[in-house]
């Protein structure tokens, strides 16, 4: 049995993966009806911190897993109280929760991140903006995600009602990294610290949500070779154990900032799922369990489009289209920008 906190999509990917390996798994979250319920083996509806939620948990799963990586760290202590084995652990959970942490983190292992500095007051923001200016992004340290808690500061006479845009809340200000793409790397590590590395993907977002991954993406082999190094320092570095997602932006000389990493499967390795002989999710299980990890290698080009609200409405016209793999993640209701599923098109490897 493995234990999954968190019963969103990635967690219904998750809990499929591990069915087809013969696992089941039990997930944990607070809300009722959840894409994963409805395709494991048993739910708990509690919160991530429930006492007894997390006892039960312990109690009945071999390893435990996040498909969220805001569950309170604390709960991983917890979990390791009753002896349960949970992976990832909390140092990546604790270092992906913060953004100053993430990016202290990140740099003292020697990679590179865009210039930065804490906010805790309007007038730090002020402060800052003289050295990480004319205009830069201004993100809550905790529990933002898809571009909320965020906003640009445009100016230092922008600095106090951009502080007050993003609720007055720590913060971390960040200079404007000049992109040409953004990429991201999917890895995995295993209890032995093997490490497997999926092809770059290229990353296309609106409004701060991802809309569509291209893999493998047209990057140099230098740049491939560069972000998988990258994958490997900070799996190493966090002493991680299943899959991780890495968000990286190109510069113009062909150097690679990261921008984040996440602690668990992530969208931009959806593409995984038909283009790969082993996907993320089974290679998440496969890692997590102390299985072999799996080939990463590419069958096929994939672009993968995420189905945003209402977008997922058209799923009898793309189940109608050949070149389109889709995947439906059963939310009972769309709302504007909620990602309902995606679809994978796939191409011959150019
Ligand atoms: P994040 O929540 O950090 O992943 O940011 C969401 C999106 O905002 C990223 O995918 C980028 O498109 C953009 N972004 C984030 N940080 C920066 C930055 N320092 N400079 C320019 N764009 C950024």
């Amino acid at each position: 049995m493995i234990g999954v906190l968190g019963g969103g999509q990635l967690g219904r990917m998750l809990a499929l993966a591990a069915a087809r390996l013969g696992f089941d798994v039990t997930v944990l979250e607070p809300e009722p009806d959840c894409p994963a319920s409805r395709v494991c083996a048993r739910t708990l509806t509690a919160p991530y911190d429930d006492p007894a939620a997390l006892l039960e948990m312990a109690r009945t799963c071999q390893v435990v897993t996040f498909e969220f990586e805001n569950v309170p760290a604390p709960v991983v202590e917890q979990l390791q109280a009753h002896d349960a084995l949970a992976a990832p652990g909390r140092l990546a959970l604790a270092t992906a929760q913060d953004r100053v942490t993430e990016k202290t983190f990140l740099r003292a292992h020697g990679l590179a991140v865009a210039d930065f500095a804490p906010i805790a007051t309007a007038e730090d923001v002020a402060a800052a903006m003289a050295r990480l200016g004319p205009r830069a992004l201004l993100k809550t340290r905790r529990e933002g995600y898809d571009g909320k808690g965020q906003t640009w500061v445009e100016g230092p006479r922008d600095a106090e009602a951009a502080f007050a845009r993003i609720g007055g809340r720590p913060a971390i200000l960040e200079a404007a990294v000049p992109f040409v793409r953004e990429l991201s790397v999917i890895a995995a590590r295993g209890w032995g610290g093997e490490i497997a590395c999926y092809p770059v993907g290229q990353n296309i977002h609106r409004d701060g949500v991802l809309r569509t991954t291209r893999a493998p993406a047209q990057v140099s082999a230098a740049t491939a070779a560069q972000a998988e190094a990258i994958a490997r320092t900070t799996l190493q570095a966090l002493d991680y154990v299943g899959v991780i997602g890495v968000e990286l932006f190109e510069l113009e000389v062909g150097a690679l900032l990261v921008n984040e990493f996440a602690p668990r499967v992530h969208n931009s390795g959806h593409w995984t799922l038909d283009g790969c002989e082993v996907d993320q999710f089974e290679q998440h299980v496969r890692a997590i369990c102390g299985w072999p990890l799996g080939p990463t290698q590419p069958l096929a080009a994939v672009e993968m489009e995420n189905l945003l609200g209402f977008e997922a409405e058209q799923w009898a016209k793309l189940a109608a289209d050949p070149s389109a793999r889709l995947w439906l993640y059963g939310k009972r209701t769309a709302r504007e920008g909620r990602k309902m599923g995606h679809v994978n098109r796939l191409k011959p490897l150019g």
